[in-house]
């Protein structure tokens, strides 16, 4: 049975078609700039790559150059070879602890959760709208970031503000990259081979954004994002947790707007902002080579904030089987990994500093005699995307 599992942003559209239930890959591909003179349609087939650059205007164009290509390509010999489609929804309020199929009612929730998640929300429903109007007789399932982390219970997810804004607006934490934490904490509970029951794990999920979650039994008891996909630790660009009494400070100085702030803090902020040369981990390193201060402060300062998470959700799991990182920065950069596990030593954690040169690939890091197993497993939202929809395919037609 084959799924397509696509993510749709404000201007790209990244999409992987997959033999199910064997989870195989049989392409994948990314269309970037929509709506740009020149925009990007990569799409992969067998290891072989094809780029072309050319005007796509919209969403549904997208949509229709990604369909034509399978056709094209002969990957598949019509469209009624795919069975669904799984679509990545950002926000699912409160509303969503599950993924979902798509009917009339549930796009009109996705449609009123754009008002917790303005940029992505609209972006993911233009992509489920597009894939709809060429596809109507496929089952299209949402399968939402928040999602996993709706286990949370209210001392996690609450702020200590009126609790007024919670009941009027929903104010709370939400978390995302859910999928992600979910895949790669089954993952290691498969590899801690004790069953579901019992396991405390920490997903250390760093790529340009990040976050940080605490799992219990495999469920989601904390995690580092909050209402927005700015709390938490520092990223790429994002500052992560501050003192909201900052944001008043510097307006009043720079003579901003908040929404001038706001910007500050989600793009200029984190490695970019302290570096002051980039959001790429892969430069910081570059720098920390030659000993530059600025990317030296910058890695630390990073492993740091992901250290004071580690630390507390070590506290609050009551103890801690494995740590697991993952994403671009977790699956790729030893010495952020280094850095950060260096600073774990009081939990008697040790890094197998060979094994640490893992770039891409799942790998236990740490060595037979550390308290707590470090794993790299590399993420697959993707995958997650399609067994969802096929589960959800499943149970309709039983
Ligand atoms: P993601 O958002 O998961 O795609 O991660 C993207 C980020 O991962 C990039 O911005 C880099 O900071 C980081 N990254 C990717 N490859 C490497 C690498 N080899 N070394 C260090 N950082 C990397």
């Amino acid at each position: 049975m084959k799924i397509l599992s696509v993510n749709a942003g404000s201007s790209s559209l990244k999409f992987q078609l997959l033999e199910m239930p064997q989870e195989e890959v049989i392409t994948s591909g990314l269309i970037e700039r929509i709506g740009f003179a020149d925009s990007i349609f990569t799409i992969k087939v067998n290891g072989d790559k094809t780029r072309d650059v050319k005007a796509i205007k919209n969403h549904s164009q997208a949509v229709s150059i990604v369909l034509d290509a399978l056709i094209d390509l002969k990957i598949v010999n019509s469209y009624d070879e795919i069975s669904g489609v799984g679509h990545r929804v950002v926000h699912g309020g409160e509303k969503f602890n599950d993924s979902v199929l798509i009917n009339k009612q549930i796009l009109n929730e996705i449609e009123r959760l754009k008002d917790l998640a303005p940029l992505h929300n609209p972006a993911n429903l233009t992509g489920i709208r597009a894939f709809h109007e060429i596809l109507p007789n496929v089952s299209h399932a949402a399968v939402f970031d928040t999602a996993f982390h709706q286990t949370m219970t209210k001392e996690a997810y609450l702020y200590p503000v009126p609790y007024t804004w919670y009941e009027k607006y929903g104010i709370r934490k939400y978390g995302f990259h859910g999928t992600s934490h979910k895949y790669v904490s089954e993952r290691a509970i498969e590899l801690l081979g004790k069953g579901v029951k019992g396991t405390k794990i920490i997903t250390v999920h760093i790529g340009n954004g990040g976050s940080i979650t605490a799992i219990k039994d495999g469920k989601s008891i904390d995690t580092s994002m909050g209402f927005t996909p700015l709390a938490g630790i520092m990223m790429g660009t994002r500052s992560g947790d501050i003192d909201p009494s900052i944001l008043p400070f510097v307006m009043e100085k720079e003579n901003w707007t908040i929404n001038d702030a706001i910007k500050a803090l989600n793009k200029d902020s984190g490695l970019k902002g302290i570096s002051q040369k980039s959001s790429d981990m892969r430069d910081i390193v570059k720098g920390v080579e030659q000993k530059d201060e600025k990317c030296l402060r910058t890695l630390h300062l990073f492993a740091k904030k992901v250290c004071d998470y580690i630390g507390s959700y070590y506290i609050l799991l009551g103890g801690c089987d494995a740590i697991v990182f993952t994403a671009g920065i977790g699956e790729n950069s030893e010495p952020a990994r280094k850095a950060i596990v260096d600073r774990l030593g009081s939990l008697g954690i040790i890094l197998d500093e060979e094994a640490n040169k893992v770039m891409g690939e799942e790998k236990l890091i740490s060595t037979k005699d550390s308290k707590i197993k470090v794993y790299v497993i590399p993420t697959n939202e993707e995958v997650v995307i399609a067994r969802d929809t096929l589960r959800l395919i499943n149970q309709c037609t039983e």
